[in-house]
């Protein structure tokens, strides 16, 4: 598959190059040419289908001239020692569990996978560097899949605030591959400097710089591969119509989704669940995008005043808008009521919830009671995020503790990144550059 900018129909790049150079020149963003349709790698596959056969199944098609059936399954093996969960919670209600990864959250998915993708085709090129804006709590999940791969260093820019979880013995002045820098500013700050260093042509071929934040198609993609899971998962008990409702921040999740059903997943709709950050409810139904400021919820993850992904976004709404306002439905949370959906699916099913998985389900209850679906339909709740890295919401939404497993734990050391800048540009090129 080729792909292209969100600004302009040419020129077309492989998949290795948009994942090697992951910004176009244009200032847009890189998203599929063609309309694939991968209906026949998958629909034939049911509940029986192991994750890593239908990601070797699908992939060479995505990574075409770069994967094929085999090296997939390598691939797929080396990323994915873990796998998405669905448990059936009644006729209306799935969970999608997505946080049985390394670090605990979705995003484990396209980050391993991006991992041993890079390792796969780097073997004989020269070394990159993959720069991302990370969290505080989840930079580590980078960190970790990228942790000791052969001819990556990675760069991570975190937000002023404690930073956890990461092993001092991967830095790079000890001897391994993570550069940690913590930027005095707001994760808007750090994605902008991503960008800005990306951007940078002197720069970022110096070091052959690429992202491995979602604005990388090699990132993003392969989240679609957990939708074309569950729906291999649901299909045999769903009676009617079926939708995702899915915890948005950068909205790389929802666009793996809607890549998903572009290439052929049967699919009713999506819920864009948002939390009091929701600038994008309102374009999704139809109004100019005007971002509103930051606000800092208990779903801290989807704290975003900006999406990331907005442009590819907005590449769907411009190609089709009809039929996306019948595919999307935004709905927005505030704290108060994740706390008590939290509560409530506890209560009701005997499941812990993280806050953004609770987004997302109290997001599919209203949407789901003011359309007049029909009577048998089906919601998965996308579960982004492990309950026990939110153990002090869930203790206070529910009253109860959860127990924290080990290696939760331990993503919860705190650690001190090499520097301490401001957030310029020439000021993060030559921390950069100091420590290599
Ligand atoms: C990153 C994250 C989200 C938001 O996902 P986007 O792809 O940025 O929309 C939701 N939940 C959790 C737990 C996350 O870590």
């Amino acid at each position: 598959m080729q792909f292209r900018s969100t600004k302009s129909k040419m020129p077309l790049v492989s998949f290795k190059d948009a994942a090697l150079n992951c910004l176009p020149e244009d200032e847009g963003l890189f998203v599929p040419d063609q309309t694939a349709d991968f209906r026949q790698f998958f629909l034939h596959m049911d509940e029986k289908t192991s994750f890593n056969e239908l990601v070797a199944a699908v992939a060479p098609s995505f990574f075409e001239g770069l994967l094929n059936p085999v090296s997939a399954l390598k691939v797929a093996k080396n990323a994915f020692s873990f796998k998405p969960e669905l448990i059936k919670l009644d006729d209306e209600y799935s969970l999608l569990n997505l946080f049985n990864g390394p670090t605990g959250v979705f995003k484990d998915f396209g980050i391993a996978f991006m991992s041993a993708v890079f390792e796969e085709i780097l073997e004989k090129d020269k070394p990159v560097m993959i720069i991302s804006a990370a969290r505080p709590d989840t930079g580590v999940s980078m960190a970790h899949s990228l942790c000791g791969r052969k001819g990556i260093s990675q760069v991570l820019l975190y937000p002023s605030g404690q930073i956890n979880g990461l092993d001092p013995s991967a830095f790079i002045q000890n001897g391994g591959n993570i550069i940690p820098i913590q930027i005095n500013g707001t994760f808007d700050d750090c994605q902008r400097l991503v960008i800005e260093t990306i951007k940078d042509r002197e720069f970022s071929e110096r070091y052959n710089v690429t992202s491995g934040n979602s604005i990388n198609p090699v990132r993003l993609f392969p989240q679609v591969f957990y939708y074309l899971y569950a729906f291999t998962q649901v299909k045999y008990f769903l009676g009617g119509d079926f939708f995702f409702s899915v915890p948005s921040g950068n909205f790389g999740n929802l666009l793996a989704g809607l890549y998903a059903w572009k290439f052929g997943m049967p699919v009713n709709g999506f819920i864009a669940a948002m939390n009091a950050n929701n600038s994008m409810g309102d374009y999704i139904l139809g109004k100019p995008f005007v971002p509103t400021p930051h606000i800092n919820t208990n779903s801290p993850a989807m704290d975003v005043s900006i999406p990331l992904n907005y442009q590819r976004l907005a590449s769907f709404y411009d190609e089709a808008p009809l039929v996306m306002r019948n595919m999307v439905y935004p709905a927005s949370v505030d704290d108060a009521l994740t706390l008590k959906t939290m509560d409530y699916v506890k209560n009701k099913y005997d499941v812990f919830i993280d806050p953004h998985a609770a987004v997302a389900f109290a997001a599919a209850m209203k949407i789901n009671s003011t359309h007049k679906w029909n009577s048998n339909t089906h919601t998965i709740i996308l579960a982004t995020g492990h309950p026990a890295r939110f153990a002090d919401i869930v203790k206070k939404a529910t009253g109860k503790a959860i127990k924290i497993p080990d290696f939760i734990l331990a993503l919860q050391k705190k650690c001190e990144p090499i520097a301490v800048i401001s957030p310029h540009l020439d000021i993060l090129e030559n921390a950069i550059a100091s420590v290599l």
